[in-house]
């Protein structure tokens, strides 16, 4: 996609002034002018062809007579193809700015309607699927101006006249008849451009020939043999300065040319050379440039960007970014072609990240910052798929927000997640897969070659970050425990479409005094999920994805005051029988490895009374239990955990008294004139006076108190006379029933 000018200085602008190359893009504000010019380019009808499909295009010899002082196009457009399916007539796509004098086949005139921006040619005889055949179009007019696809202007002091074309993405069949949809690429074109003398003409290939003809004309002429899709197909005439490199990419010289305006010498020729870095570090990564063959150049024209034509990049300047997004798309958009207007970001997402991968070799010092503002734009709105969920939608697709910035961040991801060993061996596979290359792509197609180079199923990555919207907040507790360090990551996420995102999340700890540092990935797979690492020193600060690799926004890193707790839902203690039971649960354990059961006489002195495996890790509600002897009930308790890594923590104390006063035998029973108590319990209980304060109720709820029994095993006669006959309970201090007596 052409890539606008802005008025905005790059971070590197200080450096580039300095070579002279104009302002560079501001990457992150790439989206929005891109979609405004496309959306002047392309209106909600626009996005209609109506090429017939009945016909396979093989080869186009476009005969082009122009004057950049005029704003009129005349020639013949011959278009070589293979019939599909049966049929006596194809449709061609062609403005009705555009007069058509003739049409013929094989040397005779054949009939045609044009009408609705459609040129259909009845053909002299029905032809069967696979029959090759030709048709030339003879035509002539001023191409439209609404589309800026064919432009007359000036430039320089001087005034002087230029031409250029911009066909992206439908503007094509404004100044030539072609199958302009992104369906069918013609496997090779030649070009034939007559002009005046004085200037020079670019368009596509190889420069074949520049032949003096009548007129003080010329007649140039560019041969080329790679597939190519029509809005790629671009011409450029005016007084160009011609400048030649070269570079060597795979053993072959590749030619280099420059088409600039005289004024702008010094300028492109030194943007040619960032150019040929990039082509090496480019072929060095996707494999060598696409149209080796052939020759890579820039031409300078007057709108306001970019336009990745194929072989020669239409440039307004040498702004660095500009050249790597234009030459990255050579591979990506040229070589490879998204398959429709839902996967545009096959092409802008590639070429903004091969941009990004350009200034980041060179500036490295700039990287994060980039990033980051990148994220920032991509995160200034909490939806948003990188998916084009609206094709009729021209801003939409050429959403700078989603299909440029995101669409490279979903690439920044891939590498994080697979490696960049991984990731560029696939993006290799994909853009050198004969299926593909030299055709047209889908997202299905990029992540089947991801996957089969990972062996990861990415399904999870493309439901959450290609056609899921928005990004997630990460909400980090930390604890350091010596040389370890505790972490929990929670997630929210800023659109309901994502429920979670998947992640290796990256930390990096250090140690302010020390200066030690450790990165640590963490395999977050579920939301508030608990990790240890042993860090090898004492962490006194984390920084989140110092390398911003993830698509974030408002995370925040606290540093909890303890460790970060096993969480007890519910502690009590109850009598069964003669034994305690104590019950507990936990609804959050991270690192957990058992539980130590603790009983005090006095909540003050403790005793180890067993042991209770943890669960260990785990967001679920776990329960646990301890069956507490008789002859050890203890009378108060507490649970205390311990992690893996030795840390610990305590629940609260639970207070109950089993056995001793249930024991307790009444007799005679019933009573008339006195009873006995007599307590059964076995062993030595100091600190608790068993049968203290023990209270005798009557069914009106009036007690009396009874005299403790001293010791345990001992008994203890009261006299019975002064209670009126009736049922008393037996309540010990507790308030738990214990015994029943009848008074005669
Ligand atoms: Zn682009």
């Amino acid at each position: 996609m052409k890539l606008p000018f802005l008025l905005l200085f790059f971070l590197l602008a200080v450096k580039i002034s300095a070579q002279e190359s104009g302002r560079d893009f501001l990457t992150s504000d790439i989206a929005q002018f891109e979609s405004r010019s496309a959306g002047l380019r392309v209106n909600a009808a626009g996005l209609r062809v109506v090429a017939s499909n009945n016909f396979d295009v093989k080869y186009y010899r476009c005969e082009w007579e122009v004057d950049p002082a005029v704003n009129h196009i005349k020639g013949s457009v011959t278009s070589h193809f293979v019939m599909s399916t049966a049929g006596n007539s194809i449709t061609l796509d062609l403005s009705n700015a555009l007069t058509v004098s003739a049409v013929q086949q094989r040397g005779s005139n054949v009939a045609f309607v044009h009408a609705g921006d459609a040129l259909t040619i009845t053909l002299q005889n029905p032809l069967a699927p696979g029959t090759k055949d030709s048709v030339t179009v003879s035509y002539e007019g001023p191409p439209p101006a609404a589309n800026g696809a064919f432009v007359v202007t000036t430039h320089g002091p001087s005034a002087t006249p230029v031409l250029w074309t911009l066909s992206e993405p439908y503007g094509s069949r404004d100044w030539w008849p072609c199958k302009n949809g992104l369906d069918d690429k013609a496997d090779s074109l030649d070009v034939y451009i007559t002009h005046p003398a004085t200037y020079k003409a670019a368009s596509n290939g190889l420069l074949q020939s520049e032949t003096a003809v009548a007129g003080s004309k010329t007649l140039t002429h560019w041969k080329h043999r790679y597939a190519i899709a029509s809005y790629l197909v671009a011409i450029a005439v005016t007084n160009y300065i011609v400048l030649d490199n070269s570079v060597l990419i795979g053993g072959t010289n590749v030619p280099f040319k420059t088409y600039c305006y005289p004024e702008s010498q010094v300028t492109f020729q030194n943007g040619a050379l960032n150019a040929l870095n990039a082509m090496v570090q480019f072929s060095n990564l996707f494999g060598d440039y696409p149209f080796k063959n052939e020759k890579y150049g820039h031409v300078q024209f007057g709108w306001g960007g970019g336009m990745e034509h194929q072989t020669c990049s239409f440039m307004v300047n040498m702004g660095e970014t500009l050249i790597a997004h234009e030459l990255g798309h050579q591979w990506f958009g040229d070589k490879v072609t998204c398959a429709s207007w839902q996967d545009i970001w096959l092409n802008e997402g590639f070429a903004t990240h091969l941009a990004s991968i350009y200034t980041e070799a060179k500036y490295p010092a700039n990287t994060k910052t980039a990033r980051t503002n990148e994220i920032n734009t991509i995160t200034s709105l909490p939806g948003g798929s990188v998916w084009v969920d609206n094709v009729n939608d021209v801003n939409r697709i050429f959403s700078n927000r989603l299909s440029y910035l995101k669409g490279s961040h979903l690439l920044y991801m891939l590498r994080w997640i697979l490696g960049d060993a991984t990731f560029f061996a696939a993006v290799n596979n994909y853009i050198n897969d004969p299926a593909l290359a030299y055709g047209y792509a889908t997202s299905a197609n990029l992540k089947a070659h991801l996957e089969t180079v990972s062996g990861k199923d990415l399904t999870y990555f493309f439901d959450q970050w290609f056609t899921g919207e928005g990004y997630p907040s990460y909400q980090v507790e930390w604890y350091p425990t010596g040389n370890s360090v505790q972490v929990k990551l929670n997630q929210t996420q800023s659109h309901a479409s994502v429920g979670f995102f998947r992640l290796p999340v990256p930390l990096l700890f250090r140690n302010a005094g020390t200066n030690q540092q450790k990165l640590v990935v963490f395999e977050n797979t579920t939301n508030g999920q608990f990790f240890v690492d042993n860090l090898g020193f004492g962490a006194t600060e984390v920084i989140f994805d110092p390398d911003v690799w993830l698509i974030t926004r408002n995370n925040t890193i606290t540093k909890t005051s303890g460790p970060l707790p096993v969480v007890f839902s519910q502690f009590s203690v109850e009598c069964r029988g003669n034994n305690a039971r104590l019950s507990w649960a936990t609804t959050e354990e991270v690192n957990a490895d058992y539980f130590e059961i603790l009983g005090s006489k006095d909540a003050r002195n403790w005793n180890a009374m067993g042991t209770v495996p943890a669960i260990g890790n785990s967001k679920e509600t776990n329960e646990y239990f301890f069956d507490v002897e008789t002859a050890l009930n203890q009378g108060y308790y507490r649970i205390r955990e311990y992690d893996t890594d030795g840390s610990t923590q305590e629940t609260r104390i639970v207070a109950a008294q089993c056995g001793g006063v249930e024991s307790l035998k009444i007799y005679p029973n019933p009573a008339t004139d006195s009873f006995t108590l007599e307590s059964s319990l076995k062993g030595t209980f100091p600190g608790k006076a068993p049968l203290k304060g023990l209270l005798l109720y009557n069914l009106k709820g009036n007690h009396f108190v009874l005299e403790p029994i001293a010791e345990h095993g001992r008994t203890r006669t009261f006299d019975a006379r002064s209670l009126a006959p009736g049922l008393y309970f037996v309540v010990p201090g507790n308030g738990q029933v214990i015994s029943k007596l009848w008074k005669r």
